[in-house]
Order: structure tokens, then sequence, then C-alpha cells
């Protein structure tokens, strides 16, 4: 059933994978890597910068190869995607082997699709955002959370549907109701599973099979990212065992605030490495900033990286979120 995955990996590659990942494991792994996956969708800014040297930290305290993925399947900017990579260099961020793409991966994420299809994990959902919306709010279940609606169409309702034009979307016929991960920062965490989507009724793959299957096929062991995200986790673990994946170790770190406590966003200010330049500021003023708001360096310290990473302990990080204002 997992072939097809397999044979864009070399099945010898995804033994390594199971055999490497630890769920809470932060030693070195020599054939393990850690990643940045950022979406080209514009610059990136503080905050995004801040978890991108946070995973390269994580990554080379533990021997890890750090690989860039441009998660470009939808929000594509024109330009934006040099403009980050340049961002990264600047700080001094390094990578391993080329960039991979979204964009030239899809066959993967269809292969693993048709693997859970012909396993009976899947189904297709004709609904559209609306009527999810409102079946969602209904009083049973999490927030949000599919209902169901289109699991258990007959094969007249179905066909109908398809006669009605709208192309559906594939979604997993989960069997479990929650998961449970192990985080480096938050222990672990159980999260809701849900019939969740992989792909959309564009032909596009989901951001959670795309991930799960990049992941594995790029035998990334070590997943640093927001904390935004580490409800996300069970659901793609969850997927990752039913691909017989190996899934990576987890570490989901604070966001960066504005000063109303919110998201940081592009709007807020002088948030992006052009923006702070233009206040006088160098790179490396900047990544001494961050290097303060992790606990790192004291404010005005301008240390670099090799200088961070022989200090850096997961386990000192900070966990409550960094209020960019005042910079
Ligand atoms: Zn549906």
């Amino acid at each position: 059933m997992h072939q097809s995955v397999q044979h864009g990996a070399g099945s010898s590659d995804l033994q390594a994978v199971a055999s490497g990942a630890g769920s809470s494991d932060l030693q070195a792994v020599a054939s393990g890597a850690g990643r940045f996956a950022p979406s080209p969708s514009g610059d990136l800014h503080v905050g995004n910068l801040r978890t991108a040297m946070l995973a390269w930290l994580f990554a080379r305290s533990t021997g890890r190869r750090f690989l860039l993925r441009v998660e470009d399947l939808d929000r594509v900017r024109a330009g934006a995607e040099t403009r980050q990579l340049d961002d990264l260099a600047a700080l001094g961020l390094d990578w391993d082997g080329p960039i991979a793409r979204q964009s030239d991966r899809l066959a993967l994420y269809d292969a693993a699709i048709d693997d859970l299809t012909a396993a009976g994990r899947t189904y297709e959902c004709f609904c559209t955002r609306r009527e999810i919306q409102q079946a969602a709010s209904a009083p049973h279940g999490p927030d949000g959370h599919y209902p169901g609606t289109c699991r258990d169409l007959s094969a007249a309702e179905i066909a109908a549907k398809h006669d009605s034009g709208r192309p559906p979307a594939i979604r997993l016929r989960a069997e479990i109701a929650e998961f449970t991960i192990e985080d480096a920062l938050h222990g672990r965490y159980t999260g809701a599973i849900d019939d969740v989507v992989l792909r959309r009724g564009d032909g596009i793959a989901a951001y959670n099979l795309a991930v799960v299957v990049d992941d594995a096929e790029q035998r990334i062991d070590q997943v640093v990212r927001g904390d935004d995200l580490l409800s996300s986790a069970p659901r793609q673990a969850y997927l990752a065992s039913l691909l017989s994946l190996a899934a990576p170790s987890y570490a989901h770190v604070p966001l960066a605030l504005n000063a109303d406590g919110k998201r940081l966003a592009k709007r807020d200010g002088a948030v992006t490495l052009a923006d702070q330049r233009a206040l006088g500021r160098t790179a490396d003023e900047v990544r001494g900033i961050l290097a303060a708001s992790l606990g790192l360096a004291e404010i005005g310290d301008k240390p670099g990286l090799d200088e961070l990473l022989q200090g850096f302990d997961p386990v000192a990080l900070p966990r409550t979120a960094w209020t960019f204002a005042d910079h």
C-alpha cells in the first residue's frame, strides 16, 4: 500500500527514518534532518525569522542536516521566495542540499492519496465551505471540525453530486477520535482527529498531507515550527502512521505577538529585515535581538550563530510568546 511513496525515497531511505526517529529524541542523529518550510506569500517577519533560527539551532545542535522547503502550493507572491532566502542567509543560516519546492512534488502527494484510497481510507466530500462552517458549529465535536457529512453517502447520492458538477475534495476516513504526540517543549500532547482534507476540490494536495509526505520523503525527523501548528501535529502524526511513515520529533516554539497580543503580522510596523535595515539596524543586530528574545544573549549583544549554537539548550527556551512592540 505504501509502495508509491517509497518509490520516491527508495525503501532503504524510509527504513532510515523508521530507525532514526525517536518521538522525543534530541540526540544526534546522523541520518536525520531538521527543516524550515516557509510559504512564499510575502517577506518573512521577525517572528518567522526567529522560528527559522530556532529550527536551525535545534538541527545543528543535534548533528542533523538542515533543509529548506518552499511550500508553494498556493499563496505564492512573485519574488517572495528569493527575498526570504536572502533574509535567512543574511542572518547567517545555512542549509544543506537543494531547496525543495512542493510544486515539484505533486506526484508524491497523489501517490500517497492513492495508497490511502486503495486501503479504503478516503472518501469524496462535496460540501461547500459554508456548509462545513454551518455543520461544524453544531453542538457536537471540536470547533471547526468536519462533522462527516459526506462520509456515508450512498452510491446514488455520490453519482447525483458528481452530476451537479462540483469537483469533490478527498477526505481521510479517520478511525480514531484523538492521537497523542510528544513535543520537546509541550510534553505529551493529545489532539482531536477528524476527517481531514487530503486533496482540495481544486485538485491541489492539502497542507496536512503534503507536509507528512514531504517530511518522510526528505528524511526529516525533527520538526521545529510555531506553536500555532501544535494542534495540527496529532493529525499529521496519525496520517504518517496510516502511510507507515515515521512521525518526526516535534518542538512547537512560541510565536511572536504584536503590542495588542495578536499574532505578529506584516502590518505591525517595522517587522521585516528590510524594515529593520531601513531603521539602521544590521542583520547582525537583528539576530542579536532575536537571540535576546530567546534568552540566548544579553540585550545589545550581537552573537554569531556559532556562539549561539554552543550554549543552545532547548530546555531553557522561553515557553511564552514574544511581544515584538518596542523595536
Ligand atoms: Zn462533505
